[in-house]
């Protein structure tokens, strides 16, 4: 957990952009973006995603949600519509190991998910 790219960000140790950060949780822009917009909000605690969630855990990622429409607004997005997306584990395609939601926009999404 703590040798992911995003533990690595959070440590300052890989640069990342933050448009967001507060005591909870940063965000910044996805370094392969699948959206004109495409930002990431990962928590400063080391979960790996919502399969790992403790109960005590609920608020924080209320909190992660709230970001999600925070920086959705600030880029625009908010008249237009945008998708946040959280891949869990290797099935819902989970490619790194510390919690994050995508928040894809300026464009149109298609359904479903590949
Ligand atoms: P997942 O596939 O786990 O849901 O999403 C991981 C995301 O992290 C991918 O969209 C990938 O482009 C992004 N990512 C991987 N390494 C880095 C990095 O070093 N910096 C940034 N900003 N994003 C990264």
């Amino acid at each position: 957990m703590t040798d992911t790219v995003f533990a690595k960000i959070l440590r300052g140790e890989i640069p990342a952009k933050f448009v967001h950060e507060d005591e909870h949780c940063v965000a910044f822009p996805d370094i392969g973006p699948k959206a004109p917009v495409h930002l990431l909000v990962i928590p400063r605690k080391p979960l790996k995603n919502v399969a790992d969630m403790g109960e005590d855990d609920r608020a924080l990622v209320g909190h992660l949600l709230w970001v999600c429409r925070k920086v959705a607004a600030e880029a625009g997005l908010a008249e237009g519509g945008y998708r946040i997306v959280h891949n869990s584990g290797a099935n819902g395609g989970q490619t790194v190991d510390h919690m994050h939601f995508h928040v894809l926009g300026g464009r149109r999404m298609t359904w479903p998910p590949g």
